[in-house]
């Protein structure tokens, strides 16, 4: 197994099937969430003295050429053993992400693209990537110029409405990160985690209106970028993201079968 993409629903189940990926197949997890956060981090650790912002030229529509971002940041991460590449990347994401804008997917690509060339393209579990029909043709390329694959889309079926009654009531520890959920694992009378008694608290993201938005997203975004996936041949392989018994084993059991086809 060289790559796979792993997609489904906000909610839906993905990380339980990535463990089993992770833990049978020694691939190592790639996700848009901690891609971000590398880059932008690097980008902070600068100290850069200018904005994102002022790097960008409104009336082109367009960061300034990168030659005059590298230039800028070049002393900087000369002195802190960075490499420049990843500076600039993290500057044209910062520009977006701080001040609470979407993301093109021509930022989101670039940075995608920089991560799978550092692990050379292969043994990766694409998690959060593609999520557009533009990123899958691009995620296509990428691999091709690694000269490696993907071997199959792995996508973890679930209901709308039970991943909305799950999310809903989900609570989570501020201090220990445990998961609580007031229905099917509640926490000490109703509000203290079990582990280290702090109060747990409802995220923003998990309210119904967040939630609902993220399920439309994916009908709109992302199961276009399956289509073009499985129309370039990949294979297509479903798991239930909902199970009547949930153990490691019976989850491990159910991925190993959905693979089986791909793995001959
Ligand atoms: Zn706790």
């Amino acid at each position: 197994m060289q790559n796979i993409v792993v997609t489904g629903k906000s909610g839906a189940g993905k990380q339980p099937r990535i463990d089993v990926l992770v833990s049978e197949f020694g691939l190592s997890q790639l996700s848009t969430g901690n891609i971000f956060r590398h880059y932008l981090g690097v980008f902070k650790s600068l100290g850069h003295e200018r904005s994102p912002e002022s790097y960008w030229d409104a009336a082109a529509d367009g960061f300034v050429p990168d030659a005059a971002i590298r230039a800028a940041l070049e002393p900087a991460c000369a002195a802190k053993g960075i490499p420049v590449d990843d500076a600039v990347l993290g500057l044209k994401a910062a520009r977006f992400v701080d001040a609470g804008l979407f993301v093109p997917d021509s930022i989101t690509n670039a940075l995608f693209e920089g991560a799978f060339q550092k692990h050379g393209g292969r043994g990766l579990i694409l998690d959060g990537y593609p999520r557009t029909a533009d990123q899958a043709r691009f995620l296509l390329d990428a691999v091709s110029r690694a000269g490696t694959r993907l071997d199959a889309v792995l996508i973890v079926d679930n209901e709308d409405e039970l991943i909305v009654g799950r999310t809903i009531g989900r609570r989570i520890c501020p201090k220990c990160q445990k998961v609580f959920h007031l229905e099917f694992k509640p926490p000490k009378d109703g509000r203290l985690c079990t582990a280290c008694d702090a109060e747990v608290i409802h995220r923003s993201d998990d309210t119904e209106e967040k939630i609902r938005t993220r399920l439309a997203e994916f009908q709109k975004k992302t199961l276009p970028a399956i289509g073009v996936l499985t129309g370039e041949g990949i294979p297509q392989v479903r798991v239930p993201g909902n199970l009547p018994v949930f153990t490691d084993e019976i989850v491990r059991a159910s991925v190993m079968e959905a693979l089986a086809p791909v793995l001959k």
